[in-house]
């Protein structure tokens, strides 16, 4: 970029704050600069943002739908590009932001607005936290399923439009299944609604569909209508231990041939139970090299309990119900037991494949260990086929800056594994920055040339989250 361009876009920037604030009265928004750096980054790119040292974008905090719509006009109209931003949370790069782009955060609209049991639903600002949307509906005796390991920090709106998955999705279902209807501000600045607060409505194209996992390109969610269910009358946790990753997986097939359907089932490789021991100071291994983690839910938890242990144990599973405050303790090590190596080069995947094939996944770990010289493990959240592997590879001192290339070559081959099944190259996380050039391995051309006429359609400047998902 030349110094002109530079100040050009400082310049315009700068106009785009002075405007909103004169045509919105007391609108909340930050200048860009060192100040807003924590907006620059979502999770997975926090690391590179911070060694870059580039100042933040210009941030706009609103209050209301109406907010939006102007802020997303107003940017339109100065041509200047939005990104939509939840809490940050994301592990895809989607809500990265550069120092002349606008973020429009929604940290601020964080209203419960309605739940109405009758209809089974709640109508909710995205910027609510998914663990606060449940502590809420407690008392109502509902509960809103899908369940990121983020949850108690992670925003409902940040949530749909990456489709999150989690924990209970094995019963439950992703994000997908539990939305209704949604409020959507389009890159001009319009509103639509979009779908139906009864559960049936076929009327015209699923719009809702597509702005779900749509990373924020489409439109900014700024209302959701989601589906509750009632919380189960009981909730058990269900651990099988055995001697193998390899035993482990045959475990996953029983359960899926039995008649358990469980709420979630998580499964632990050899190398994952020892990271997390390592980690958190837990001794798991020394219950076995492989766990398979599962809650049951509902009516008949005693028969339910009972069936999955005759199922595991015929293939060698060593079968425990959990009191509840173990279950707690291995809930939370499921969510953040695991180390990341900071003295090791790394990189996280979120492969996803037909349930029936994971076993073949963990077996090409071996192979790939030997022709890239790295160490491969993967938690998974095995009820719907989706692997977390986690690739390391130890530091030399010939290392520059970057991780070698032998890295990204054995997860660029592992994504290619996980395609050669029938699976996906992201089960939740997104494609957002990071993983586009992987979703070009999997999408046919006319297929990205579609995806990418719907977003001209839809937005024939480029105003929001360019560069992402797609
Ligand atoms: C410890 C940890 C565990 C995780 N576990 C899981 C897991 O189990 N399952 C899972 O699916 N993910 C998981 N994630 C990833 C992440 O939490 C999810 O992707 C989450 O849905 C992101 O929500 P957010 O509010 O942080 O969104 P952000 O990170 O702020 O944004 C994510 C994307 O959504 C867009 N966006 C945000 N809000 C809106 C809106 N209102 N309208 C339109 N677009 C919007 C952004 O532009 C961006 O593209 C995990 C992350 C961490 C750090």
């Amino acid at each position: 970029m030349t110094t002109q361009q530079l100040t050009e876009d400082h310049t315009s920037i700068q106009t785009y704050v002075q405007e909103l604030r004169h045509q919105v009265d007391g609108i909340e928004v930050l200048e860009p600069g060192t100040g807003t750096t924590r907006y620059s980054h979502d999770a997975a790119t926090a690391k590179t943002a911070a060694a870059s040292g580039n100042p933040g974008p210009a941030v706009v905090l609103p209050l209301s739908a109406t907010e939006v719509q102007t802020a997303v006009r107003l940017a339109a109209e100065l041509g200047l590009t939005v990104v939509p931003r939840g809490a940050g949370t994301g592990l895809s790069g989607g809500a990265t932001a550069q120092q002349d782009q606008v973020v429009i955060s929604t940290e601020k609209l964080t209203n419960v607005i309605e739940v109405s049991p009758l209809d089974e639903v709640a109508v909710v600002e995205p910027g609510v936290i998914n663990a606060d949307l449940n502590n809420h509906l407690e008392s109502f005796g509902l509960f809103y399923a899908p369940d990121p390991a983020s949850f108690d920090i992670s925003s409902i709106g940040g949530n749909i439009a990456t489709n999150a998955g989690g924990l209970r999705c094995a019963k439950y279902g992703v994000t997908r299944e539990s939305i209704l209807s949604l409020d959507v501000v389009l890159p001009d600045g319009s509103l639509i609604t979009v779908g139906h607060r009864s559960i049936k409505g076929v009327t015209g194209l699923d719009l809702t569909s597509l702005f779900v996992g749509s990373e924020g390109i489409l439109g900014i969610v700024t209302r959701a209508t989601v589906r509750l269910r009632p919380i189960p009358v009981a909730r058990k946790t269900v651990s099988a231990f055995f001697n193998s990753t390899a035993e482990g997986t045959d475990g996953l097939a029983a359960i899926t041939l039995s008649p358990v359907r469980p709420a979630a089932i998580e499964f632990f490789d050899t190398p994952s139970l020892a990271n997390i021991d390592a980690h958190s100071g837990t001794s798991l291994r020394e219950r076995g090299a492989a766990l398979i983690l599962i809650e049951i839910d509902g009516y008949g938890i005693g028969d339910q309990a009972a069936d999955l242990a005759t199922a595991l144990s015929a293939v060698g599973g060593r079968v425990t119900v959990e009191s509840d405050d173990d279950a707690v303790r291995l809930w939370e090590l499921r969510r953040s037991g695991r180390g990341l190596p900071q003295d090791k080069w790394y990189i996280g995947e979120d492969i996803a494949v037909p349930k029936s094939q994971l076993p073949k996944v963990y077996a090409a770990f071996p192979a790939l260990e030997a022709r890239f010289g790295v160490d491969i493990s993967a938690l998974s959240h095995a009820g719907d086929g989706n692997l977390h592997p986690l690739i390391t590879k130890d530091k030399t001192p010939d290392d520059g800056a970057n991780p070698p290339a032998s890295l990204l070559e054995a997860a660029t081959e592992l994504v290619k594994v996980a395609l050669s099944l029938g699976g996906t190259v992201t089960g939740e996380h997104g494609v957002g920055t990071i993983k586009r050039e992987w979703a070009a391995l999997e999408l046919s051309e006319r297929s990205r040339e579609v995806q990418h006429a719907i977003k001209a359609a839809i937005d024939p400047q480029q105003t929001l989250n360019p560069g992402k998902a797609i």
